[in-house]
Protein backbone atom coordinates (compact mmCIF):
# COMPACT_ATOMS: atom_id res chain seq x y z
CA UNK A 1 0.00 0.00 0.00
CA UNK A 2 1.35 3.21 -0.94
CA UNK A 3 2.02 5.87 2.19
CA UNK A 4 1.51 9.41 2.90
CA UNK A 5 3.06 11.26 5.27
CA UNK A 6 0.40 13.62 7.32
CA UNK A 7 1.73 16.66 9.29
CA UNK A 8 -0.77 18.72 11.91
CA UNK A 9 -0.29 19.54 15.28
CA UNK A 10 -3.87 19.10 15.94
CA UNK A 11 -4.40 15.54 16.91
CA UNK A 12 -8.24 15.44 15.60
CA UNK A 13 -7.10 16.61 12.57
CA UNK A 14 -4.06 13.88 11.64
CA UNK A 15 -6.76 11.51 13.12
CA UNK A 16 -9.62 12.58 10.56
CA UNK A 17 -6.89 12.78 7.77
CA UNK A 18 -5.61 9.26 8.49
CA UNK A 19 -9.12 7.85 8.51
CA UNK A 20 -10.00 9.49 5.33
CA UNK A 21 -6.74 8.55 3.59
CA UNK A 22 -6.91 5.21 4.81
CA UNK A 23 -10.48 4.79 3.63
CA UNK A 24 -8.71 5.43 0.27
CA UNK A 25 -6.55 3.06 0.83
CA UNK A 26 -3.50 4.37 1.91
CA UNK A 27 -0.68 3.96 4.92
CA UNK A 28 -0.67 6.90 6.94
CA UNK A 29 2.46 7.99 9.16
CA UNK A 30 1.91 11.03 11.42
CA UNK A 31 4.09 13.51 12.41
CA UNK A 32 3.12 16.40 15.18
CA UNK A 33 5.45 19.33 13.84
CA UNK A 34 8.04 20.11 11.04
CA UNK A 35 10.74 18.34 12.99
CA UNK A 36 9.05 15.34 13.90
CA UNK A 37 8.03 15.41 10.27
CA UNK A 38 11.46 15.26 9.25
CA UNK A 39 12.44 12.35 11.51
CA UNK A 40 9.46 10.29 10.82
CA UNK A 41 10.34 10.97 6.53
CA UNK A 42 13.89 9.64 7.41
CA UNK A 43 12.14 6.57 8.89
CA UNK A 44 9.87 6.18 6.03
CA UNK A 45 11.86 6.91 2.60
CA UNK A 46 9.17 5.13 0.70
CA UNK A 47 6.32 7.81 1.42
CA UNK A 48 4.69 9.04 -1.93
CA UNK A 49 3.39 12.34 -1.05
CA UNK A 50 3.59 14.64 2.05
CA UNK A 51 0.57 16.43 3.50
CA UNK A 52 1.20 19.32 5.47
CA UNK A 53 -0.45 21.92 7.81
CA UNK A 54 1.50 25.15 7.95
CA UNK A 55 1.15 26.41 11.50
CA UNK A 56 2.58 24.37 13.59
CA UNK A 57 5.18 24.49 16.71
CA UNK A 58 9.29 24.16 16.89
CA UNK A 59 8.85 24.33 12.98
CA UNK A 60 6.26 25.14 10.30
CA UNK A 61 5.12 23.92 7.40
CA UNK A 62 6.45 26.57 5.24
CA UNK A 63 10.09 26.07 6.79
CA UNK A 64 9.40 22.06 6.78
CA UNK A 65 8.59 22.50 2.77
CA UNK A 66 11.81 24.06 2.20
CA UNK A 67 13.73 21.31 3.97
CA UNK A 68 12.41 18.63 2.21
CA UNK A 69 12.81 20.69 -0.94
CA UNK A 70 16.73 20.81 -0.12
CA UNK A 71 16.98 17.03 0.31
CA UNK A 72 17.86 15.35 -2.33
CA UNK A 73 16.85 12.04 -1.28
CA UNK A 74 13.16 13.40 -0.26
CA UNK A 75 13.16 16.28 -3.25
CA UNK A 76 10.36 14.70 -5.78
CA UNK A 77 8.03 13.70 -2.98
CA UNK A 78 4.88 15.80 -3.88
CA UNK A 79 3.82 18.32 -1.25
CA UNK A 80 0.05 19.33 -0.36
CA UNK A 81 -0.28 22.12 2.00
CA UNK A 82 -3.43 21.76 4.61
CA UNK A 83 -4.59 25.64 5.03
CA UNK A 84 -7.56 27.71 6.42
CA UNK A 85 -9.52 30.42 4.45
CA UNK A 86 -7.13 33.09 6.12
CA UNK A 87 -3.63 31.60 5.28
CA UNK A 88 -3.33 33.30 1.92
CA UNK A 89 0.16 35.20 2.83
CA UNK A 90 1.59 31.68 4.52
CA UNK A 91 -0.25 29.70 0.99
CA UNK A 92 2.14 31.82 -1.47
CA UNK A 93 4.89 31.21 0.99
CA UNK A 94 4.72 27.42 1.06
CA UNK A 95 3.76 27.83 -2.48
CA UNK A 96 7.62 29.41 -3.45
CA UNK A 97 8.72 27.09 -1.00
CA UNK A 98 7.54 23.76 -3.09
CA UNK A 99 4.14 22.80 -2.26
CA UNK A 100 2.02 21.56 -5.34
CA UNK A 101 -1.57 22.07 -4.42
CA UNK A 102 -3.65 23.15 -1.30
CA UNK A 103 -6.23 21.62 1.01
CA UNK A 104 -8.57 23.98 2.50
CA UNK A 105 -9.89 23.21 6.15
CA UNK A 106 -12.25 21.81 7.09
CA UNK A 107 -12.17 19.52 3.61
CA UNK A 108 -13.97 17.30 2.95
CA UNK A 109 -13.16 13.30 1.65
CA UNK A 110 -14.04 14.41 -1.74
CA UNK A 111 -11.54 17.40 -2.24
CA UNK A 112 -9.05 14.99 -0.82
CA UNK A 113 -9.58 12.39 -3.46
CA UNK A 114 -9.29 14.81 -6.33
CA UNK A 115 -6.51 16.47 -5.36
CA UNK A 116 -3.77 13.10 -4.46
CA UNK A 117 -5.52 11.45 -7.65
CA UNK A 118 -4.30 15.05 -9.67
CA UNK A 119 -0.66 14.20 -7.94
CA UNK A 120 -0.04 10.56 -7.68
CA UNK A 121 -2.78 8.87 -9.73
MG1 LIG B 1 -1.63 23.87 13.11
Amino acid sequence: MRKILILDDAQSMRSLLAVTLKSLGFTVVEAEDGIDGLAKLKQNPDVVMIITDLNMPKKNGVEFIRDVKADPSFKTIPIVMLTTESEEAKKNEGKAAGAMAWIVKPFKVDNIQTVIKKIIG
